[in-house]
């Protein structure tokens, strides 16, 4: 086996200002998460040869203020043959790549198309106009992320149901709390709760909260994942929706348990490089297609959260859907053949 590398760095939309109008979908950075968020993002390419001839691509994406390494410790960790969680998908993901290449189609292909869900990181780079042109352009759902200024959220939530008629996900990444968000919750008039079609990661998951909070709006897990322990659900889970991030967790495992438990799955990049992204499309799109009322609004357009490369300049600019780029496999042929490529020495296996 062969590896290569090719280091990147993702940089923020200047998030102050509202995004253009020709970048619907684009996420703005709030004042709170200039600190957290606008920060550049590394992260790495990778490009596998296998003994069998077969190679792929794939992305390294880590999220370090999740506990991951950061990109140069997993490449170093690599070398010596040790695969963490993130480098296993990344490797899943590659042989997906390699494979498809070596029949010669896109990912993509024969996919039936998922929609996306608008992801729209600060409220207050929001205006009517590109709120109309969402809807436009052909967005039905929003997610949102809250718990930094809750009036400005809850008039953005409340518009969007009313006037646009879009149903809308509120994700708190964990930083709300049991009361806070149940008063949150308060402040909408009961016909427009039910266009709230989640809540993710309210607070840090705890079972006889989460159930309480379920029993009000459905929940979502996403990066609470890790404190939940399965096996304990003996009736039903205290969630409804899991999220399902390709780059980061076995996605026949998940699915596993959402069927098992009786939940639906909502299919995400990692806000990661569009290689990343295309490849949670094309999951996403199996996904679709093997279970079509599983399957919720997913969130893989997220590429104009950073300024475009040259990956993100061959994606569309207006949502909601992740189409096909030029090239086998995740497509962007000419753009990876671009990239420097380093060859990693790994041990022989
Ligand atoms: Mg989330």
């Amino acid at each position: 086996m062969k590896i290569w590398y090719s280091l990147y760095t993702l940089k923020p939309q200047a998030g102050k200002s509202p995004p253009r109008r020709s970048q619907v979908g684009a996420l703005g950075t709030s004042a709170d998460q200039v600190k957290e968020d606008n920060r550049n993002r590394e992260g790495a390419l990778l490009r596998i040869l296998w003994a069998d001839g077969c190679l792929g691509y794939s992305d390294c994406f880590p999220w370090p203020e999740y506990g991951d390494r950061g990109v140069t410790e997993e490449l170093h960790q690599l070398a010596k043959g040790r695969l963490s969680p993130l480098l296993e998908q990344s490797f899943w993901l590659a042989r997906r790549d390699g494979v498809a290449r070596k029949e010669k189609r896109h990912l993509l292909r024969k996919l039936p198309r998922v929609k996306n869900s608008l992801l729209i990181l600060d409220v207050a780079s929001f205006n009517e106009d590109l709120l109309g042109d969402a809807k436009r352009v052909g967005f039905t759902s929003a997610k949102v992320k809250v718990g930094n200024d809750p009036d400005k959220e809850f008039a953005l939530i409340d518009r969007l149901i009313r006037m646009l008629g879009f149903t809308v996900r509120l994700d708190f990444n964990s930083k709300g709390t049991f009361d806070g968000v149940q008063k949150f919750l308060e402040r909408f008039q009961p016909a427009i709760k039910p266009f709230i079609e989640y809540i993710e990661d309210p607070f840090p998951f705890d079972p006889v909260d989460w159930r309480e909070i379920n029993r009000l709006v459905p929940l979502a897990l996403d990066w609470e994942w890790r404190s939940v322990n399965w096996e304990r659900f003996v009736v039903e889970a205290p969630f409804k929706v899991i999220i399902i991030k390709p780059a980061r967790q076995d996605v026949p495992s998940a699915i596993e348990l959402m069927n098992r438990h009786g939940l639906r799955m909502v299919i995400t990049s990692s806000l990661d490089h569009p290689v990343g992204i295309m490849h949670a499309a094309a999951v996403a799109g199996e996904a679709k297609k093997t279970f079509p009322n599983k399957l919720l609004d997913c969130g893989c357009f997220t590429h104009l959260a950073y300024q475009a490369n040259e990956f993100a300049k061959l994606l569309p600019r207006q949502g909601p859907y992740i189409s096909e780029t030029p090239g086998y496999g995740v497509g962007f042929d000419e753009a990876l053949g671009k990239c420097q490529w380093v060859e990693l020495a790994v041990p022989k296996s």
